[in-house]
């Protein structure tokens, strides 16, 4: 890498001395010298959170969660005043009895596989290095908003499949996480089908993923015998919002 102008050591400059006849003078060159210092290291700090280079692994990853985290809770803030789902989300959680304190709406870390996760003990993780954009962070905020609600609402068992394979579905369906446009949903049945179908699939995954699930097969099962009825159970929305 090319170095910077200012990493030079000033060859015109005189050396400081304690000789030196201009202590003055001495002063301010030196004093010159740690500010174009200071600016260098700044630069190159910046340069270093883009390449990576001149932090050690471990510094370069808490600045990437820093950055990461900044943005995160940003976009959060940003939702819950501009996003009708989340905004009619959260008014239906305070609505049901289980209003969504700030508190239990964290940023965190996820491991890579991840972008969200509801826990009744400690509410809503959104997973900070889990979003590739910024609707895909609001689909998530609904999708978990909609298990919160229906833990609230239903009483869900967690460690029940059926439950919890009945809140994905409606997690999924109703979020966003499936969304085509509006357009192809009314004009194409066909396109009504792939929305089901990502629905089943992202469901399955979800469950497959419950430490009480023993296999995929058992969470294709426990998803197809509620798929119907939570499908078309699209509390506390009128409708699919796609
Ligand atoms: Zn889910």
């Amino acid at each position: 890498m090319a170095q910077p102008e200012t990493d030079s050591t000033h060859p015109g400059a005189p050396a400081a001395s304690i000789n030196s006849p201009h202590p003055t003078e001495q002063l301010n060159t030196s004093e010159k010298e740690k500010a174009e210092q200071k600016a260098f290291s700044q630069w190159r700090r910046n340069l270093s959170l883009i390449t990576g280079l001149g932090l050690t692994p471990e510094e370069f990853q808490a600045e990437v969660e820093k950055a990461d985290r900044k943005q995160c809770e940003l976009r959060k803030e940003q939702l819950i005043k501009s996003s009708p789902g989340v905004r009619f989300m959260m008014n239906n959680l305070a609505k049901a009895g289980c209003p969504l304190a700030k508190n239990m709406f964290d940023c965190g870390v996820c491991d890579m596989t991840k972008s969200g996760g509801f826990s009744k003990d400690h509410g809503i993780l959104l997973c900070q290095n889990g979003f590739f954009s910024k609707k895909h962070q609001e689909h998530t905020m609904i999708h978990e908003m909609i298990h919160m609600y229906d833990h609230c609402v239903f009483n869900v068992d967690w460690s029940n499949l059926r439950h919890h394979a009945c809140s994905e579905v409606r997690a999924a369906s109703l979020s966003g996480d499936c969304t085509w446009t509006r357009e192809v949903r009314r004009g194409f049945y066909a396109f009504t089908k792939q929305h089901q179908e990502c629905v089943k699939r992202r469901a399955i995954l979800s469950v497959q993923a419950n430490p009480s699930c023993p296999s995929r097969d058992a969470a294709e099962k426990a998803v197809n015998a509620v798929f119907e009825s939570c499908y078309n159970d699209t509390r506390p929305f009128e409708e699919v919002q796609i």
